[in-house]
């Protein structure tokens, strides 16, 4: 299975990161060897010295598909989750600087959080009006709406879809809201969606 992610797709997260509004979606990738294995903690990597949380609504694709028209997209999920894109931040400037590939700063073990919870469709009146957020240690660092998506969850699968087959089980980690910001070591995160706890993870 494979993880599609896409960044830059909040106008507020685009803004503090002083990031140009992109023209398409912006699309990467994440290893399958990146998930953080259930019940673990994050691990600092030593490579890193300003790892980000980024907590990101996911979609689970549920059937085979590609050039997925955007009005047929929503048959091919039935189920959302929430999730963290860790990012080394550090090592992603570098790179970006440089014009070379993300994936050490964003594909690294661990860097991909996916909610052992997954809410059915069904429980939400529209898919483009989920609210989410993240806490750290009790406090909200970071809260937002799919409603605030540059581009929605069927465009996105209609878009990656024109250039990734996409296949049962795969993951699209929709882009993160403002307020990213540095972990540190016994940093507990929880995750949710409206007031059902999606994820809780601690940072060593
Ligand atoms: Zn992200």
């Amino acid at each position: 299975m494979k993880l599609i992610c896409i960044g830059r797709n909040y106008a507020k997260h685009i803004e503090e990161l002083d990031n140009e509004r992109p023209e398409h979606p912006v699309v990467f990738l994440k290893p399958d060897s990146s998930i953080l294995l259930s019940k673990h903690p994050f691990v600092i990597p030593p490579f890193s010295n300003d790892v980000h949380h980024e907590v990101e609504v996911l979609v689970k694709i549920k059937k085979i598909g590609k050039h997925i028209d955007e009005k047929f997209a929503a048959t091919y999920y039935d189920e959302i989750g929430l999730g963290i894109d860790f990012t080394a931040r550090d090592l992603q400037a570098q790179l970006k600087e440089k014009g070379l590939p993300w994936e050490k700063a964003k594909g690294f073990d661990g860097a991909a959080v996916i909610g052992a919870k997954w809410l059915p469709v069904s429980d939400f009146e529209s898919v483009d009006d989920i609210s989410f957020r993240l806490e750290s240690n009790g406090e909200v660092v970071q809260q937002g709406s799919t409603r605030e998506m540059l581009w929605k969850i069927d465009a996105l699968i209609s878009y990656v879809s024109q250039y990734f087959t996409l296949k049962i089980g795969d993951v699209i980690f929709t882009g993160t809201p403002a307020g990213v910001a540095r972990v540190q070591e016994n940093d507990k995160l929880k995750g949710f969606i409206g007031d059902t706890e999606m994820f809780s993870i601690n940072v060593k």
